[in-house]
Order: structure tokens, then C-alpha cells, then sequence
């Protein structure tokens, strides 16, 4: 079972909206029309992150700690969907596709698993399918104007982020929540989708 955290305050934007960058959450100031947000743009944070709850914390009050420091509107970890960022608030996180999408992410790293789990292959689609598919539906009855599942790596020079099971699992999800890819797609110093994630 997924449980769903919704900590959205609507029009509070992260804590911060000028000036450098580093280390800081950004997004636009002005609230954006539901009309305006067409796509949902998929990360995937890195195992670096750890998810281990620290002293006096439970998983979920850690979740959506992790969720706070970072600008996705949808956080996504096993069991565990964080709605942390209103939709109408434009965060940045994803380069060109900033205004346009909300923000979704897959959060590694996850100490539970750790017995199973691989560095190399860090984007085990397996492990948080559950919350991926729980999340993704929650934007589509939000948000039914989204038609169309992008990735990070298409606006950014981030090949990995997502990896290939991540963005095979969300194109799948999406196709039954009635959203489409755009796998020649790209913006930026983003890329098209590999040949290799478009095969069947
Ligand atoms: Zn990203």
C-alpha cells in the first residue's frame, strides 16, 4: 500500500527565489494557470541521498524532510508519495520544461533495499513501481490537461536522470493514465530519447 502525503500549502513557494542557486530551492514567483501545465517532467535524484530516518523520526516525517530540500512537486519513494510543491507554483527543476510541468521524481537511496540493491544500476523500476504508478495517477485526476510524460534528460545534459527503467516505467503508467511520450523531443542541452528506451 501506498500512503500519500500531501504537506502542499497552496501559492507557499520554497524558500527561496533569487540569487544564486547552490544548495537552494528555486521557483517563479507569479502562481501559473492549470491551462498552462501540460506535461510531467520525471527525474530521478541519486543514491547519494539517504533515506534512513534520522533519531526521533519516522520514515514518513523523513520523507517529506528530503522532499522539502528539493524543487519536485511530486516525490516519489517505496511506499511513500510526498505532494510537497503546489502545481500551480513553477519550481525549478527541470531546465526548459520549468513552466510547463510538474515536477515528478524517484528518491534514491533506500537502506531497506540496500541488500538488493545495485549502484550501477541504480533506477530499479521494481522497487517503488507501486508509488510511481499511486503518484502519477494522482497528477492525472489533478491535473487532466497533462498529455505528455518528458524527462529530465531531455531539457538538461543529464542522460541518467531518469534511467532507462524509470522512464520505461512512467512512459507505461502514463500510456493508461492517457499521457503520451515524446521520445525525439529535446530542448536545451537535452537529449532524445536512447534508441534502446524506445524499444518495446
Ligand atoms: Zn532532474
Amino acid at each position: 500500500m501506498v500512503q500519500i502525503i500531501d504537506v502542499r500549502v497552496p501559492g507557499r513557494l520554497p524558500t527561496y527565489t533569487t540569487g544564486s542557486k547552490k544548495g537552494k530551492v528555486r521557483a517563479y514567483r507569479g502562481r501559473r494557470d492549470p491551462g498552462d501545465i501540460d506535461r510531467l517532467c520525471v527525474h530521478h535524484l541519486g543514491p547519494h541521498l539517504s533515506a534512513e530516518p534520522r533519531a526521533r523520526q519516522t520514515y514518513e516525517e523523513r520523507a517529506v524532510q528530503r522532499a522539502r530540500a528539493q524543487p519536485y512537486h511530486v516525490w516519489v519513494q517505496p511506499g511513500i508519495v510526498v505532494l510537497m510543491w503546489d502545481f500551480l507554483v513553477a519550481t525549478w527543476h527541470g531546465n526548459g520544461a520549468n513552466r510547463r510541468s510538474v515536477g515528478l521524481v524517484v528518491a534514491g537511496r533506500f537502506p531497506a533495499l540496500a541488500d538488493r540493491y545495485d549502484l550501477k544500476v541504480h533506477d530499479r523500476a521494481e522497487d517503488y513501481i507501486e508509488s510511481l504508478d499511486a503518484a502519477m495517477a494522482r497528477v492525472a485526476t489533478e491535473l487532466p490537461g497533462i498529455k505528455l510524460v518528458v524527462t529530465h534528460s531531455q531539457y538538461s545534459a543529464k542522460p541518467a536522470d531518469p534511467g532507462e527503467s524509470i522512464a520505461r516505467a512512467a512512459a507505461r503508467i502514463g500510456g493508461a493514465l492517457g499521457m503520451r511520450t515524446a521520445p525525439d523531443l529535446s530542448a536545451g542541452t537535452g537529449s532524445p530519447w536512447p534508441a534502446q528506451w524506445r524499444r518495446p
